[in-house]
């Protein structure tokens, strides 16, 4: 990708009306466009880094069994009815809107109650279970703030998996498992030393639910941690009761601010009661099925790794999620040729790169260069070009090298 031809360019100031450090970053690094407040479009930077995030979850997912499929946004009243959540005194942040030819539809903040209400298809007999779906989605919520950037968007984009089973031990068994696949998840992305499996509030049908949260300071909740044992407990839950259940003491306790970047949550029969859910065990007799559902907010991680992992100078991108690998700086008009030959060079060895070829000055270019935070640099100048050695940066440790063709081929 050239640099000249990318919609997203750099700015100076991000808008005035935009309070997050987050999606002020974003902005002025040309990764999304804000809409309104709560409403940000991803442009090609920002849109690539969140298709890495969901790939790696997408992966983690299919691992455990989890089957993909894409559920409507339009939500149908009767389903909702039935599970008592169609209310705005149950669900405030609903969106709803009417037909033209009447009645009443929402617009998709969860999928419960869609998903259980389309599996009682598919779902008869007890071979029919354990089953997992999932979907990678936009979801819509009406918050009441919206100021903390892509951590709270009305229009945001989620991971949801359900998972249906026989009983609760075969539910736990999964549970378990889900747990370790969110672990995978988060260290892949390259935040799994600030994230947190954290306990937290259950609703009716679990004592805890287990929420992922990553330590920033934007973050909403407060959380306290345990390093050691590397757990932590989310204040809705700090009493001592809780602390001792958990073995945890409360003297080796650090007090953080996180955000939520994934939860996984018991359902019990919760759905599966009033949507009818159920299936005929060995003995033909008719049982609910258990559920579970486990979220990721993706586009919240962007958010999130913005906040937590920048610097003063812009972005910085783990290698994994970086939306190119090698952002190449042409430094100089005459390097032209050698900029893109060493460009199709690096292309045709696999790698993705952005080959800044604007005409701007050095500064200019290093400036952006580290504003839009791609994990390496490789720059082409006039003194390295005669030498035959590039200047490569890598933007996570901040080391410089000069390195030699075949090298750079290699990083
Ligand atoms: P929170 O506690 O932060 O309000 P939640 O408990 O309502 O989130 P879920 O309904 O379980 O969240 O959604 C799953 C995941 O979706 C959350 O863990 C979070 O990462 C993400 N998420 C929830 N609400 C938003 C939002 N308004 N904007 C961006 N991401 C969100
Ligand atoms: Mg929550």
């Amino acid at each position: 990708m050239r640099q000249s031809e990318l919609i997203g360019k750099t700015r100076k100031d991000a808008p005035k009306d935009e309070e997050a450090k987050n999606a002020q970053l974003l902005i002025r690094a040309g990764f999304v466009h804000k809409e309104m407040a709560g409403a940000y479009t991803f442009l090609p930077l920002g849109w690539s880094v969140v298709k890495k995030i969901e790939q790696i979850i997408r992966e983690e997912m299919d691992a455990v069994g989890g089957q993909e499929m894409h559920l409507t946004a339009l939500q149908n009243k009767a389903s909702w009815e039935e599970s008592g959540r169609w209310s705005d005194e149950v669900l405030d942040v609903w969106f709803k809107t009417q037909l033209k030819a009447g009645g009443d539809l929402g617009l998709a903040t969860t999928h419960e109650e869609p998903l259980t209400n389309l599996l009682t298809d598919h779902i008869a007999s007890h071979r029919d279970l354990p089953t997992y779906a999932y979907q990678i989605q936009t979801k819509f919520r009406n918050e009441l703030r919206a100021k903390s950037g892509l951590l709270r968007g009305r229009e945001f984009r989620m991971k949801d998996l359900y998972s249906f089973s026989k009983t609760e031990e075969e539910h736990e068994a999964f549970y378990e498992k889900a747990k370790q696949a969110y672990k995978n998840v988060f260290d892949r992305l390259g935040i799994g030393e600030r994230t947190y499996l954290t306990f937290a509030s259950g609703g009716s049908f679990a004592e805890f639910s287990h929420e992922f949260q990553m330590v920033t300071e934007a973050g909403e909740d407060t959380i306290y941690i345990d390093e050691e044992k590397g757990i932590a407990v989310n204040e809705e839950v700090y009493t001592d009761e809780v602390l001792e259940k958990l073995g945890i003491k409360k003297e080796n306790l650090k007090e953080a601010k996180a955000t939520e970047v994934g939860n996984i949550f018991s359902l019990g029969t919760r759905f599966s009661d009033p949507l009818k859910l159920v299936y005929k065990d060995e003995t033909g007799e008719p049982q609910p099925v258990v559920m579970g559902s486990y979220g990721i907010g993706s586009s919240r991680l962007v958010g999130a790794i913005a906040e937590a992992l920048s610097d003063d100078k812009g972005l910085i991108w783990p290698k994994a999620i970086s939306p190119y690998d090698i952002h190449l700086i042409q430094l100089q008009d005459e390097v032209k040729d050698a900029a893109e030959d060493l460009y199709k060079k690096l292309v045709g060895k696999g790698y993705s790169v952005l080959l800044d070829d604007r005409e701007k000055s050095a500064g200019e270019k290093f400036a952006d260069s580290e504003l839009i935070g791609i994990s390496k640099r490789v720059v082409v100048g006039k003194r390295g070009v005669e030498n035959g050695t590039y200047e490569v940066t890598d933007r996570i440790t901040g080391e410089t090298a000069d390195m030699k063709e075949e090298d750079v081929c290699q990083i």
